[in-house]
């Protein structure tokens, strides 16, 4: 088994349970290829674990296990995917709600590998290509332990379609049925239609649904703008909650068109509300201010990486000023931001940026992380990237 020396900094880290080692932080692995287990050795050639190797990522570790008696193989991701399911079904109402995230990846110690769940349909999504070598033996623990309809395989997070793609990395059925093509999905009772196939990451946000549900509460009389809307998530929950009017506005004409099929799907009339296919930022400088009760702004990451923090904490800055001309005086706004390269604290500073901007003083309702089937390990920082803060406007 090909070893690497760790640092001395560094193994703290990974004892505290960071499970990432980046390739200019340690010696250069020799002999190893992506997807190959590397033992992770201490000062005086101490064994301080094991990891997965990516030859091509900057993420060049990651830490599968640290403890003595914890061998890397088939048995290991058995045993953390059977871990991890047991916590969804501890954690979560599993009563009215079946779509949720089996896996995530660092925060159930299987780094780099997601599964979510949609009402039987399961998808596979991979962070590095370092485990296309153990996709057989993951699949085998998955439909095991989960047991799926079907079990589709989503490629490599961040990459784009077409012929170039290795056929390891293709969209494909790795075990049971062809997923339908729009899988019918509750969330605390919601119902909503979910494409795993073409959707964006698994098909869905499910890092947002106890979010939804603090809308649902809180939307009653409540005329809605949800900008950023995708299939319609937040909408939905405005307008079971009782906002007599929903504007649901995203880019993708698809999202809007799906956000509108989902209404339907709940007994909501779409009819009496409004679903415009068009970039978020040019329709709030069409709109003539404070016309709403309640505004969601939930945009994708501004910030992909460190270099952009600066640019985004502007562009977020701007575009929640820009929504908050939109709440009426008294009103309700939902702030949302992904990105792991901006903390709770920046967010926070970037809404009170954002008042400053607009005059509208906030005040704090509620302020949130990630749900119980997105944990993270507490020494991971980068692992606590959704904000959400729900504010009342003066
Ligand atoms: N709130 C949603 C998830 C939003 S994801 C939910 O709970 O499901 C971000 C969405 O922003 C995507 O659907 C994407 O199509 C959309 N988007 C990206 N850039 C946009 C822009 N400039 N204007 C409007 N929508 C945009």
């Amino acid at each position: 088994m090909p070893a690497v020396l760790v640092p001395d900094r560094l193994t703290r880290h990974v004892a505290a349970g960071h499970p990432w080692l980046y390739a200019d932080a340690v010696p250069e692995v020799g002999g190893a290829r992506t997807g190959d287990i590397v033992l992770l050795v201490g000062q005086g050639r101490r064994p301080i674990g094991h990891a997965i190797f990516d030859a091509d990522s900057p993420i060049a570790l990651r830490v599968l296990a640290t403890r003595k008696d914890e061998r890397p193989g088939p048995a290991l991701w058995r045993r953390r995917i059977e871990t991890a399911w047991r916590l969804r079904q501890t954690t979560l109402d599993l009563s009215t709600t079946d779509a949720f995230r089996v896996l995530h990846g660092e925060g159930d110690r299987l780094p780099g590998v997601v599964v979510d769940l949609y009402a039987g349909c399961a998808v596979l999504k991979l962070d590095t290509a370092a485990w296309l070598p153990h996709l057989d033996d993951l699949t085998a623990a998955i439909v095991e332990v989960v047991n799926p309809r079907s079990l589709w395989f989503k490629g490599l997070s961040g990459q784009r379609g077409g012929d170039e793609v290795p056929a390891s990395q293709r969209p494909r059925v790795l075990a049971g049925e062809e997923p339908p093509p729009q899988v019918e999905i509750r969330e605390h009772g919601m119902r909503m239609r979910v494409d795993v196939r073409r959707g964006q990451k698994t098909g869905m946000f499910l890092d947002q649904r106890e979010n939804r549900r603090l809308i649902r509460q809180v939307a009653r009389g409540r005329e809605t703008l949800n900008l950023f809307s995708y299939t319609g998530g937040f909408s939905l929950a405005a307008a079971l909650g009782g906002a007599p009017r929903v504007t649901s506005v995203d880019l993708a004409r698809n999202a809007v068109d799906a956000a509108r099929d989902n209404f339907a799907l709940n007994d909501l009339d779409p009819a009496a509300h409004a679903f415009v296919a068009a970039d978020a930022f040019a329709f709030l400088e069409q709109t003539a201010g404070a016309a709403y009760d309640l505004v969601i702004v939930d945009p994708p990451s501004f910030a992909p990486n460190h270099k952009a923090v600066r640019a985004a904490e502007a562009a977020y800055a701007r575009l929640n000023a820009s929504a908050l001309r939109q709440v009426r005086p008294g009103g309700l706004l939902a702030a949302a931001s992904c990105s792991s390269h901006v903390p709770m604290d920046m967010f926070l500073r970037i809404l009170s940026e954002a008042a400053r901007q607009a005059r509208r003083p906030l005040r704090l309702l509620e302020v949130r992380h990630e749900p119980p089937d997105h944990p993270s390990p507490l020494h991971f920082p980068e692992g606590r990237y959704l904000k959400f803060v729900l504010a009342v406007a003066e």
